[in-house]
């Protein structure tokens, strides 16, 4: 029997975020002899948001050979070390999710269970004076993190926060380089192949045709193909994330200053997102439309701008959910078109990247095995659900007393999944990631407790260590994490040195 022959002819329709990601990398991974073409519209336009980004996306640039600073000055980019969640669990309330890990674990036990049990006897700190991105998030410092485990700032982690439509642009031309060819034009019609209903090819407006053997679906939230063509099908999840609108808007720097982390505050009916650039800030009004109108929800969104807006601001209609089967007959669905969970985590450009990584571990060939196809849907929708469960855990535990959608999504039931980790933590701190579960346990420990969610005991193994000596090296660990932290250049003087905006070649 003989294989099926490999693909040839390889057709990206649309050129957002997800886009040029997509035909960035398999420019980078494709073997020659496989010709890539990306279709896209100047008319129709991007989705115009999407700034912040999580510590993966570095793994997806160094796949590329982008280089760091290079990336950083062209897309006006900054460091982003976490996020600082303000009036989340309830009114006047902060907490910080950074990206590094908390302290050390202490002869096998994690160090949260010790600190827990510290804690609660009033020996020690609240856990961000262990944690060396959230102590220089509060200085407003950055110093990049080192290889050595040796080093305090071997426990960093950090992601960017950039111009997303800049963003694109460099990859636009770094995919460009490497061989994609772009075809502008508006797609009109999606000829699907008689018998097993393949997409033949896009057909754009005055008739010109691109075929192909596989198709990503990029076309942000019209689905164009997957949905529109393929009819692949839709899951909301509007009843667990009920925000389903947003208002957006840049505005001028308050200062020299930029925060190294995103901002985000709880609102009455919804939330709000300060994204610090080097040239601007990005600011959005995330909303449940039911619980307050257009106009109000705008009007928010300025009265808390701590610059002046430079634009008036735009307005974006979504529902969380996921596109039922990602990958259905020939295409792939990849960022917009194949589910959305709101920017909270920031968390749709790595969902893109992970999509990308796993089409390269499972490209088809002509043949389209049914067994890589589903494999492909069972870890993405994983995946969303992990990433889902986590983004709900922000809205469910808080302790908010205004506004309807607060009572409303503290009391709603929540997927089994996010009910299992919240029994289990509330009991004595116990978590477990699970397959591939993208985001760490520091991270959702973060959450936990700054959402509220006290364990009501520790592991017991924390109770047969010396507590004398763990109360003693908890301050040192704070500490030698302060000092480093201080030590740190201030975030705008590193990037004035290292990368300053379109400044490199
Ligand atoms: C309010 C909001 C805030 C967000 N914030 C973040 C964030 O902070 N961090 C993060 O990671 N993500 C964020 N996202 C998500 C992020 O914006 C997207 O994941 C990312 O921009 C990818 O979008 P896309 O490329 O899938 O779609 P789009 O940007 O919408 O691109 C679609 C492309 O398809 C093309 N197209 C459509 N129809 C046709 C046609 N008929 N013919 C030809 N071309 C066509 C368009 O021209 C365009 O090029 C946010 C999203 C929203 C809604």
């Amino acid at each position: 029997m003989t294989a099926p022959a490999p693909i040839r002819r390889i057709v990206i329709v649309g050129g957002g975020t997800a886009g040029w990601m997509a035909a960035a990398a398999l420019a980078r991974l494709i073997p020659a002899g496989v010709s890539v073409t990306l279709v896209e519209s100047e008319e129709i336009g991007t989705v115009g948001v999407g700034e912040a980004t999580i510590p993966p996306i570095r793994n997806f640039n160094a796949l590329l050979g982008l280089d760091e600073r290079d990336f950083l000055s062209r897309t006006q980019g900054t460091i982003k070390l976490g996020i600082a969640f303000v009036d989340w669990t309830r009114e006047g309330h902060r907490y910080v999710h950074p990206f590094g890990e908390f302290g050390f674990d202490v002869e096998g036990v994690k160090f949260h269970q010790i600190w827990r049990k510290l804690h609660a006897e009033g020996r020690a700190r609240e856990i961000d004076a262990y944690n060396v991105c959230a102590l220089a998030m509060a200085a407003g410092r950055y110093q990049p993190p080192v290889a050595d485990p040796g080093s305090i700032l071997s426990r960093m982690a950090y992601a960017y926060q950039f111009d997303a439509s800049l963003y694109a642009k460099y990859l636009r031309a770094h995919a460009e380089r490497r061989g994609v060819v772009r075809v502008e034009g508006k797609v009109a019609q999606v000829p699907l192949r008689a018998g097993d209903g393949f997409i033949e090819a896009v057909v754009l407006e005055g008739d010109r045709r691109v075929e192909g053997e596989l198709f990503l679906d990029c076309t942000g939230f019209r689905a164009l193909l997957i949905e529109q063509a393929l009819g692949a099908g839709w899951e909301s999840w509007a009843h667990w994330l009920q925000c389903d609108r947003a208002v957006a808007v840049p505005s001028a720097s308050p200062g020299p200053e930029i925060t190294p982390f995103t901002r985000s505050t709880a609102h009455r009916a919804g939330w709000q997102w300060r994204i610090p650039l080097q040239h601007r800030v990005g600011n959005g009004h995330v909303y449940c439309s039911a619980d307050i109108s257009d106009d109000a929800a705008c009007e928010t969104l300025l009265a808390n701008l701590d610059g002046a807006p430079l634009r008036d601001p735009f307005l974006l209609r979504f529902e969380a959910g996921r596109r039922k089967r990602a990958w259905h007959r020939n295409c792939v669905a990849l960022g917009l078109s194949s589910g959305f969970l709101e920017p909270l985590e920031s968390t749709s450009i790595h969902l893109i990247q992970s999509g990308i990584h796993r089409l390269m571990a499972l490209l088809p060939d002509s043949g389209f095995s049914p067994v890589e196809r589903d494999e492909y849907n069972r870890l993405t929708d994983a995946q969303m659900e992990q990433v889902r469960d986590f983004v709900i855990l922000h809205y469910h535990a808080n302790e908010r007393q205004d506004g309807d959608l607060w009572r409303r999504v503290r009391e709603m039931a929540i997927p089994e999944t996010l009910r299992r980790k919240l029994d289990l933590f509330r009991g004595r701190g116990r978590f477990f990631r699970h397959e591939d579960e993208l985001f760490a346990e520091s991270s959702w420990i973060a959450v936990l407790l700054g959402q509220g969610v006290i364990p009501a005991g520790w592991d017991p193994l924390a109770d047969g260590l010396d507590e004398n000596k763990l109360a003693t090296s908890f301050e040192r660990i704070h500490e030698m994490f302060a000092r480093a932290a201080r030590a740190m250049p201030r975030h705008e003087e590193w990037l004035a040195r290292n990368a300053p905006a379109g400044t490199t070649a």
